[in-house]
């Protein structure tokens, strides 16, 4: 065994005997009392090693994604491999760690300097970001346990327009913004705590994720990958990173020949037809049109940052100081006969009731500034959304959209140009190559 293998079977055993001591240097305390300790209901940590072998699948599985969809250009093997991937990610390893959770734990290191980023969850979050900038949403269409699990019941999909599409991701851009708030200011992981697949994963008894889960996937069966489309966050990354990708999913393999019998292939509404040449007399109104909307890009901006200031109150109560705050209220008001765990843990701490206001208050203030900045980001998407619309992009073949195509490559056998690509012989209206 070479040197640098030998250093590497060393690192991986003392990391492993590092963290099975971790494990046990705090062994749980024996009660007197009849007390039972509470049945977990996360994963237990692993060992580093195996947070490595993690990561190490995920890095493989991105490339194996990669080559099968952009060069093999095989459904088959993009759906065994998120059989794979679904089973792996999904239910063995429970859906912890997961690139879609992991935007919050970086949020969550960006800002608060007592929270060190595991250096596994950090590479689980750049890697598929890392992977679309040169490949395309590789990551989406193979790879990700919560896209698996719903793509395997398109049984049905229908078409929803473009407007609506567009409309209802704004959804997705209003989670993300509450997603960074609520880790920003320390109130929770959200994108974690309502993942709607994470009990089916652990096969835990949590009965409204169960029935979050199986709402998105029996929407799912008629409106392809809810989830994806209209609320996930991460995706929204993958969709800018896809924008930006040096090689990109194609749905001819070479030439494009208008055949259009593509065009209704996809079922996320992926697939963009050519344009018709914009005419020349519209380009005053167009310039115009452009000003317009540069202006209410502004006056959203601040609409929506009055809006989240607004409703800052509202989100704050989901903190858990001020819901600490509140209960003490209600003690102190006499209106709490019997106090919860939190309310006698604080009362048992010898914190003082003046510590606590100033937290809540410290807690109002960050809501505040973060709403606000969350709100004006909001109106921000939706001022780019109208500048988008209302650009004509010139395209003059069918084309997978950069942002939004998921990489699933179910396109791929509708175009003739790739069935004589595949089997070298010519389709049944005698095209050749
Ligand atoms: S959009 Fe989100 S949930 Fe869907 S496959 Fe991509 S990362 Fe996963
Ligand atoms: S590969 Fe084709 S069918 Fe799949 S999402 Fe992209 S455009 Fe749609």
């Amino acid at each position: 065994m070479s040197r640098l293998g030998r250093a590497g079977v060393w690192m991986g055993l003392i990391l492993s005997a590092a963290a099975v001591q971790a494990a046990e240097r705090f062994p749980p305390p024996q009660f007197e009392t009849d007390y039972q300790m509470p049945t977990l209901t996360t994963p237990l940590p692993r060992a580093a090693v195996w947070e490595l072998a993690d990561v190490a699948v995920l890095a493989a599985a991105l490339g194996l994604a990669s080559w099968l969809t952009l060069r093999k250009r095989s459904r088959r093997g993009i759906a065994v491999l998120s059989v794979f991937s679904l089973l792996y990610f999904g239910f063995w390893r429970k859906g912890c760690i997961c690139s879609v959770g992991s935007l919050g734990n970086v949020v969550l290191s960006l800002f608060d300097s007592s929270y060190v980023l595991p250096l596994t969850v950090a590479a689980f979050f750049l890697l598929p970001i890392l992977f679309t900038l040169f490949f395309g949403r590789v990551f989406c269409g193979s790879v990700c346990p919560l896209g698996a699990i719903q793509d395997w019941v398109v049984f049905r999909p229908l078409a929803v327009p473009a407007w609506l599409e567009t409309t209802l991701r704004l959804g997705a851009w209003l989670y993300l913004a509450a997603a960074v708030l609520f880790a920003a200011v320390g109130a929770g992981l959200l994108i974690c705590r309502y993942d709607p697949f994470i009990a089916f994963f652990r096969l835990g008894f949590n009965t409204p994720l169960w029935l979050l889960g199986l709402l998105f996937l029996a929407v799912g069966v008629f409106i392809a990958r809810p989830y994806c489309r209209f609320v996930c966050p991460y995706g929204l990354l993958l969709r800018q990173a896809g924008r930006l990708a040096f090689w990109q999913v194609r749905i001819t393999p070479d030439e494009c020949i208008q055949c259009r019998l593509c065009e209704d292939a996809c079922p996320f509404g992926a697939i963009q037809p050519p344009t018709a040449p914009w005419p020349e007399s519209m380009r005053p109104v167009e310039r115009r049109r452009l000003v317009f909307l540069f202006g209410l890009l502004f006056v959203l901006m601040g609409l929506g940052g009055w809006l989240g200031y607004r409703v800052h109150t509202g989100l704050a109560a989901g903190h858990p100081t001020v819901e600490l705050a509140r209960q003490v209220r209600l003690r102190q008001a006499g209106l709490m006969t019997e106090p919860t765990d939190t309310v006698r843990a604080f009362e048992v701490s010898g914190r003082t009731l003046r510590s606590l206001w100033a937290q809540e208050a410290d807690v109002f203030q960050r809501f505040a500034w973060g709403g606000l900045w969350a709100g004006a980001f909001v109106g921000f998407v939706a001022g780019i959304k109208l500048i988008q619309i209302s650009i004509h992009f010139k395209r003059t073949d069918y084309e997978a959209d950069r942002a939004g195509c998921l990489a699933c490559g179910r396109c791929f056998a509708f175009c003739p140009r790739h069935r004589i690509w595949e089997t070298g012989k010519p389709t049944d209206s005698g095209e050749t190559s």
